[in-house]
């Protein structure tokens, strides 16, 4: 389960909490140290634990809290307020276009799940009753067209693809013309992810963003990778100027640390969350719901 770790030690913090009729400053001293130590475990970064420590003892420690009816109860509120701002604070929707279609972008990393996100991204929308268009952009990883073809086949959303002899932004650009032509609302373009960023990689995309001017730039980065996940999103923002963030892989993220620091470390907000390899393990990021899992 997602943030097992630090669900299971933060539930054993407030559960003491949670039963003191009486509640000091020391008490919240002691709860916050553990908290502390608890998200550094979790692998969230070290600036975004100091600052979120701050701001809950700010407000936890006043008198109108411990003397309150449940002092605990109203400090495990204000951590719940904390870690649901810290996160985004509320949902954060997907762009759409008054002038269809509405353009997606997905970049990322070789690995982080961008295909098959792309993938469950389509299926969510056609849920929703839209028409999208997935365009087969990742060109140089071997197969990745046939990923996506399968992926559009299983669900049944046409795949517009030009082999692997055709660049990148000419694919971009002519899937654009296709799906105005074929009346889709929605464009969900793949890109090419390489083993690491480099230059080469970020001026294509940013050739790809001119030629389509995306609504959306969608970052995916897997969630188990921690504190790379951070660090790749903040690369990521830097150059491109991401509209958001794809989480995957939460399923098997037993510690949270991405999801936890790359609001507060980058500005972009977590727009999807991927808990699972099957095609409609993909949901909005709600940071409230988040909060609330993590605290039981
Ligand atoms: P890409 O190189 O970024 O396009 O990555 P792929 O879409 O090919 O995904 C890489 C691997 O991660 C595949 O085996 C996927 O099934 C797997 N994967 C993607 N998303 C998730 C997820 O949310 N949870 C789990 N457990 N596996 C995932």
């Amino acid at each position: 389960m997602a943030f097992e770790g630090l669900a299971n030690r933060l539930q054993n913090v407030f559960g003491k909490l949670k039963g003191k009729g009486k509640v000091s400053e020391e008490d919240v001293g002691e709860a916050m140290r553990e908290v502390r130590l608890a998200l550094l475990e979790a692998d969230v970064n070290f600036k975004v634990v100091k600052e979120f420590i701050a701001k809950v003892k700010e407000q936890a420690v006043g008198q109108d809290v411990l003397k309150s009816f449940t002092p605990g109860m109203v400090v495990i509120d204000i951590v719940n307020k904390e870690l649901t701002n810290l996160m985004g604070g509320t949902q954060s929707k997907l762009a759409k276009s008054n002038r269809p279609p509405t353009v997606i972008m997905m970049v990322g990393l070789q690995g982080a799940g961008k295909t098959t996100t792309t993938g469950k991204l389509a299926k969510l929308l056609q849920k929703q009753n839209h028409r999208p268009l997935l365009v087969a952009g990742d060109i140089y990883r071997p197969a990745a067209i046939k990923q996506l073809e399968v992926l559009g086949e299983q669900i049944k959303v046409p795949v517009f693809s030009m082999g692997d002899k055709t660049s990148p932004v000419e694919i971009a650009r002519s899937g654009m013309q296709h799906a105005k032509d074929n009346g889709h609302d929605y464009v969900i373009i793949d890109t090419a992810g390489r083993l690491h960023i480099d230059e080469s990689l970020m001026d294509e995309l940013k050739q790809i963003r001119e030629v389509v001017k995306p609504d959306e730039v969608l970052l995916v980065v897997d969630a188990m990778t921690g504190q790379d996940a951070v660090n790749v999103a903040e690369s990521f923002h830097q150059q491109m100027e991401l509209t958001g963030v794809v989480l995957t892989k939460l399923d098997g993220d037993t510690r949270g640390g991405a999801a936890l620091s790359v609001k507060a470390v980058t500005g972009c907000p977590i727009k999807f969350a991927a808990m699972g390899e099957k095609i409609d393990a993909l949901e909005p990021f709600h940071p409230d719901r988040m909060a609330s899992r993590i605290l039981g």
